[in-house]
């Protein structure tokens, strides 16, 4: 059979180990491919939601202690149930405040311009991540600019390893870099990176917004420092949802730069002393008050991937979608390109299709019931998200792309938006 036929795309699905997982969830019509920017309700996450809503209702106060699992600990319990997808110990991980807010906190405790006044960070970084780390630098009378060794990208899509491995020196007392980067979807390799900023007296940190849940990671055996993620992506946590966060258990005990009574030791926070005690573990680094209701969903969400088979089965299904969507693309889109790393060791979950009119292609698209998004210049970035896309969905995607391209149905929409 012809490898780019519908025919084909569903043979794949009837063959996919994950195909009843989608019924879990509920999907907007048409063809959903922006499962890393919000992922989308699962009937597993809404229960676990309105659970915590009849708790309230039913148990008001009482809910901070008999609960199931009770709020007062909470992040914790959450975070035990988070820590396997990151490969961290229970203690390590803690799910809190939100990832901006986590870069701020996690920064600012572990920049020590004593072990190196220099930070790496990398030219294609998610802006807000750059944006915490120079507020923290300037909190420190330290000018971001003279601070940050920014490892600048080559082609404009990826940042070569050796370049990253390159810019760390004696001066440099910080790495910190996402797992995968937000457009093209180039993973990079932690342990490696890790190594070599451990290799110079420096500690790791990283983002793994655009990884957890659909990347597997190793922190604890690498090593690394301490990291941030969202749960809203991959993890289907809901809008704003909870984010997480891991901190290297030879790290417990130290004082957060945005110390707060929640991060205090859970057996001494209600004796409202006024000095902040650290709880001996990631949990010191909870600011305020958890938000339950912004946390509740996770905790449904993670039943489904569980169901699933686990990190490990959605990057095996991951990476099946996108090697079949790189081979569409490849067949069905020669005037496109992919900007995303073809290696599976260098690939996230997402595929960065390339085409001087993105911007209208996707709006084109989006009207079309086909929704990706749009990254500046020239990104159509498409996600097939392994627990409830299917291949028929990606056999679609192409499709559409390329009926918008050879009807020209881009070019009756405005450069700014809009139809014109
Ligand atoms: C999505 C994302 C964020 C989002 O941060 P919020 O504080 O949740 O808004 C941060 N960093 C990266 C790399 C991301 O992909």
């Amino acid at each position: 059979m012809d490898d780019s036929s519908l025919a084909s795309a569903r043979e794949r699905d009837a063959a996919d180990p994950l195909s009843d997982c989608r019924e879990r969830f509920f999907l907007p019509d048409g063809v959903y491919m922006d499962g890393n920017s919000l992922g989308l309700l699962s009937e597993d996450a809404e229960a676990a939601l309105d659970s915590v809503v009849k708790e309230w209702r039913d148990l008001a106060i009482r809910g901070w202690t008999d609960a199931d699992p009770d709020w007062f600990t909470y992040g914790e319990r959450l975070g035990d149930r988070v820590a396997p997808l990151v490969g961290a110990g229970g203690e390590e991980v803690v799910i809190a405040n939100s990832t901006t807010v986590n870069i701020h906190t996690l920064f600012g405790t572990f920049y020590d311009p004593a072990r190196g006044e220099k930070v790496v960070v990398d030219a294609l970084d998610f802006p807000t991540d750059h944006y915490a780390i120079r507020a923290q630098l300037r909190a420190r009378g330290v000018d971001p600019d003279e601070a940050l060794r920014v490892v600048e990208s080559r082609d404009g899509r990826t940042v070569a390893r050796e370049d990253v491995v390159d810019a760390i020196d004696d001066d440099v007392g910080l790495v910190f870099l996402p797992s995968v980067l937000y457009r093209s979807g180039q993973l990079f390799g932690i342990e490696a990176i890790t190594e070599a900023a451990h290799e110079s007296g420096a500690l790791a940190g990283f983002d793994l917004a655009h990884s957890v849940g659909v990347v597997p990671h190793h922190l604890s055996d690498a090593g690394v420092d301490f990291a941030v993620w969202c749960h809203y992506k991959y993890l289907n946590a809901g809008p704003g949802a909870i984010a997480g966060l891991y901190v290297n258990e030879r790290h417990f005990g130290v004082t957060p730069a945005l110390a707060g009574w929640w991060g205090n030791d859970k057996g001494t926070q209600f004796e409202m002393s006024m000095t902040y005690q650290p709880a001996q573990s990631a949990g010191a680094f909870q600011i305020g008050t958890i938000p339950v209701l912004a946390a509740a969903p996770l905790d449904g969400a993670l039943d489904v991937l569980a169901d699933a088979g686990g990190v490990e089965a959605a990057r095996e299904k991951s990476l099946a979608l996108t090697d079949y969507l790189i081979d569409l693309v490849d067949e069905r889109l020669p005037d496109c390109e992919v900007g995303t790393p073809r290696a599976h060791a260098e690939r996230g979950g997402h595929v960065a299709v390339e085409h001087p009119e993105a911007a209208r292609v996707s709006e084109a698209l989006r009207d079309r019931g086909v929704v990706v998004d749009y990254r500046p210049p020239n990104v159509v970035r498409v996600c097939p998200a392994p627990l409830y896309t299917r291949f028929e969905d990606v056999w679609r995607v192409v499709d559409e792309i390329r009926t918008v391209l050879d009807e020209r149905a881009y070019e009756s929409y405005s450069m700014g938006g809009g139809v014109t």
